[in-house]
Order: structure tokens, then C-alpha cells, then sequence
């Protein structure tokens, strides 16, 4: 996925400051409660690192699977995971789902124990073209590491995750670990061009077998500090649930004069610039869903006085919050399906008008809308005959996770052990991971990756200098290996 930012510059509220005596106002959480010191894992930082930086030599660009006659890129990275991972390798049973999507088993012991999914992908998106990989301080498929740094395409998105889940595998294996769950290692090969291959087919298969999930950890939100939440504490962001993505193209035919040395009074692209109009000035309607009201309710304890009271109380300052948010891009899509007009065209030619004027509109569905219900909105609003509307595609929001699970709980209580001072929040995610396919298999889709993102580094997701610190992806194992003992402790 490609899209980390999460809530960007939150509320002004301080003229709100009302009192009413009925309101509730719990104190700040939290301060009391100091971090579980976990034993460090003996394993080395460094070698880690290297193991990373190895993954990010070979380039898994999504396109590269689909060649015909086989990706030697992608055998490579196969190839290597068995060898770099011998107790993975002889422990847990691995199909390749579709030639390279990788699922592997790892039987737990308990067999009325429900299982559970970790997945995460290791097709990148390409390292550029020569220019742009000139500009690189290190080329994007060397896997160098300088200065505790590891560069490289994936190095965030997503090979982390891959990784740190292998690593975390393979020492606890050497433990003599067993979990108690079954759990599957689930690697799509193509999450960069939406999964269509991979992800897809992993849940079709586990579908096929009537495995029923208990919950899906997919990536997601990353640990920041909590400025972007407006809060002091750090934040681990969960994603719940993600927007749906969704395009139509309006077309509007010259049925007129083609040259524009007598046009008609009303022009094909004026007719369809009033559309475009109408779209942005009769948005979606904004409102507070299930997942940005989680969203509250984790951040709130940690705020000041004017802002918690009213993130406690969204009965009575709804509206006023919900203002708020559309003030600013950021917030704003998080509370409404959001309109944005991204293509258009008309006529190649100075002196000649267009025979038709077209342009495409995405949208990000908010969940409780659908495609269809944006659909009958734009028709609604348009409501002009000759302005001819066409679905592209897209697909629904996903289904909202609950926070309430057990395994929510376990998630939140593991990035208190592992990451200091940090809060966990739930939020909605803006773009698109592979966590929805698996909702046919799954009660439960979290979207969450275990990683300190420092700085400027979350603009190197996708792009320049895409890279991870040592000490960070340290943590990254440490987490999934915590984690994954913590689920034998579930009841
Ligand atoms: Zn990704």
C-alpha cells in the first residue's frame, strides 16, 4: 500500500469549551502503566539487517511475475527463503499458491483452536527508471546498508514485514516453540497491482477448504510519533478497515458545430465542467463512522481537556467535530466519500471542438457507502441528459474489524510490550492492502505493521531512498515474536 498518512493537523476546538455537567471526561490512561520489559531476542540486529537487505536485492516488481516464461527475480527470492530459513523450511508446509504467492502452514497443537493468517507481500513496486535511480544514495536493488540504515525498494513496503515474520518463525522454532493456533504465512506476490493473482487466490483456496479464520494481521498503519494524531504519546496505527476505490468517466458528445469559429452557446466541455461542478459543490455526505469513532475514543484519553471532552462526547459535538475534520484534506477523508476529479479531455485541436469531451472521476468510498450508492449520487446530482455517465470500476470499502476481539486486545497489548510510551489507535486506511481479499475466509482483517517510521522516511514509501533503520526492523522481529507467543497466552 501507499498510503501512511494517516490524520494529519486535527482540531481547533478550543472555543468549544462548554460545560455541562452531564458530560463524562475519564482522565489521561496510561501514565501508570510502564511497559513490560521483554527479554531482547539473541539475535543479532545486524545480522538481521543483513538478512533484509539480501530480500531487497531481488527485484520482485510486481510486473515481472506476470512475464512469460517465468521471473527469475521472483525464483530467486524463493530459492533464497528456503536456504536463509532451514527450520521454516523443514517445519511448516509451503503450497505456492498461483506459481508465486507463498502460503505456509505451521500446524498448531491445539486442533479446535481457531487459525489465524499473518500475511504480507513481497512483489515492490519498480525501482524507477535510470534517472530516477540515479538519484538514489544507494541503487535500489543493492541492498546496502550504511550508518544503520538498510536501502532499498521494499526496505517499508513490504518486505519488513515479509521478513520479520521469517526471522521470528525461525527463532522461535528454535526454541522448540509450538503456538496453539495453527497459523498461515501468507506472502502475495502482487499487492502493488491490487492482489488479483495473489491474495485472491490464497483466500479461494483456504475458502475451497472451509478454513475459517480467526483473525488476518496483514500491513498497514506504522508506529509515528503521535503528532499526527495530536497526541504526545507515540501512536501505533490499526487499520480496522479500508475505503473503497471506485471511477467513473462522464461523456458529454458535440452534437453541434465541430469548429470553434462558430460554436453553439453551450459547449461540450462547458456542459461537462457544470457536471464536474455540481460533483464538488454536492459532495458526499461526512459523518462519523464506527472506525474513526474507535479512533476517538483511543486518542481521547490522551488529550487535553477542550478536545477529550469533546471526543467523549460526540452525542453533543458531532457536528461540530465532523466540521472540523472536512476543514482540511487530511481529515476530511476520513469522514466522507471523497470526489476527485483526475483525467479530462476534449478536442487535440486549437480551432476545433472536441467530439467529445470526457473526464474520469475517482472516488474513496467511506464504509456504509458502496459503489453503487455513489453511483445513484452522481447521477442524482448531475441530473443532466446529455452528460452521459459510465462506470470504470473499483471495488466496495472493506468490511470493518471489530476492536472489541480478543485478538485486537492481544495486538494493542503486544505494541505496549515492545514499543515505549506508545498508544495503539484504530484508524481507516486510504488505500488498499491485501487484508480485504481475505475477508471471505475471516471474521477479523488488522492492518497493522510493526514499524517505527522516524522523520521523513514515511515519503520514502514508493519512493526515493526507500529504506529501514537496523534498529528498527530489530524490533519489527521482536514484535511478530512477541506476538506470536502472546496468542498461545489468548484463552
Ligand atoms: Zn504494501
Amino acid at each position: 500500500m501507499s498510503f501512511y498518512k494517516f490524520i494529519g493537523g486535527l482540531f481547533g476546538l478550543a472555543a468549544v469549551l462548554v460545560v455541562v455537567a452531564a458530560i463524562r471526561t475519564p482522565g489521561p490512561s496510561g501514565a501508570g502503566t510502564p511497559p513490560q520489559i521483554v527479554a531482547d531476542l539473541p539475535v543479532d540486529p545486524d545480522i538481521l539487517a543483513t538478512h533484509l537487505a539480501k530480500a531487497l536485492t531481488f527485484p520482485t516488481e510486481s510486473s515481472f511475475a506476470q512475464r512469460q516464461g517465468g521471473s527469475p527475480e521472483f525464483e530467486g527470492f524463493i530459492a533464497w527463503i528456503a536456504e536463509a530459513y532451514p527450520l521454516v523450511h523443514a517445519n511448516l508446509n509451503l503450497e505456492r499458491v498461483n506459481t508465486y504467492s507463498l502460503l505456509y502452514t505451521w500446524q498448531g497443537s491445539d486442533v479446535d483452536a481457531r487459525p489465524i493468517l499473518l500475511a504480507g507481500h513481497y512483489d515492490v513496486v519498480p525501482g524507477g527508471s535510470d534517472a530516477d535511480r540515479a538519484n538514489w544514495d544507494h541503487p535500489p536493488f543493492a541492498g546496502v546498508i550504511q550508518d544503520g540504515v538498510i536501502y532499498g525498494r521494499g526496505a517499508l513496503d513490504d518486505k519488513p514485514n515479509v521478513i520479520g515474520l521469517l526471522e521470528a518463525t525461525e527463532y522461535l522454532l528454535s526454541t522448540g516453540f509450538m503456538p496453539k493456533q495453527t497459523i498461515y504465512l501468507a506472502f502475495g506476490h502482487d499487492e502493488e497491482i491490487s492482489g488479483p493473482a495473489g491474495a485472491t487466490k490464497i483466500a479461494e483456496l483456504l475458502q475451497a477448504r472451509n478454513v475459517s479464520l480467526e483473525f488476518v494481521l496483514d500491513e498497514g498503519g506504522v508506529v509515528t510519533t503521535g503528532e499526527t494524531f495530536g497526541i504526545s504519546k507515540n501512536a501505533a496505527a490499526i487499520g480496522l478497515a479500508e475505503k473503497g476505490f471506485y471511477s467513473i468517466e462522464l461523456f458529454v458528445d458535440n452534437t453541434g458545430p465541430t469548429h470553434s469559429s462558430m460554436p453553439m452557446m453551450e459547449t461540450p466541455i462547458g456542459i461537462l465542467g457544470r457536471a464536474i461542478i455540481r460533483l464538488e459543490e454536492n459532495q458526499m455526505p461526512a459523518s462519523i463512522t464506527s472506525v474513526v469513532g474507535s479512533m476517538m475514543d483511543a486518542i481521547a484519553p490522551e488529550m487535553a481537556f477542550t478536545n477529550r471532552m469533546a471526543l467523549t462526547n460526540r452525542w453533543l459535538f458531532g457536528p461540530l467535530i465532523v466540521n472540523q475534520f472536512q476543514a482540511e484534506p487530511q481529515t476530511n477523508a476520513a469522514v466522507r466519500t471523497t470526489t476527485a476529479p483526475t483525467m479530462i479531455s476534449g478536442s487535440a485541436k486549437e480551432n476545433a471542438l472536441p467530439a467529445t469531451a470526457r473526464a474520469l472521476i475517482n472516488f474513496r468510498i467511506l464504509p456504509g457507502d458502496t459503489t453503487e450508492s455513489v453511483l445513484a449520487h452522481v447521477r442524482r446530482v448531475i441530473s443532466d441528459p446529455r452528460v452521459r455517465i459510465e462506470e470504470v470500476g473499483g471495488n466496495d470499502p472493506s468490511s470493518v474489524s471489530t476492536v472489541e476481539s480478543e485478538a485486537y486486545a492481544t495486538i494493542s497489548a503486544t505494541i505496549g510490550e515492545v514499543f515505549e510510551n506508545t498508544v495503539a489507535v484504530p484508524y481507516l486506511v486510504m488505500g488498499g492492502t491485501d487484508a480485504r481479499h481475505y475477508a471471505i475466509v475471516s471474521d477479523n482483517q488488522y492492518r497493522f505493521s510493526p514499524m517505527f517510521l522516524r522523520g521523513t522516511q514515511g515519503n520514502s514509501f514508493h519512493g526515493l531512498n526507500e529504506r529501514q533503520n537496523v534498529a528498527d526492523f530489530a524490533n519489527v522481529v521482536k514484535w511478530y515474536a512477541t506476538f506470536i507467543g502472546n496468542l498461545n497466552g489468548q484463552d
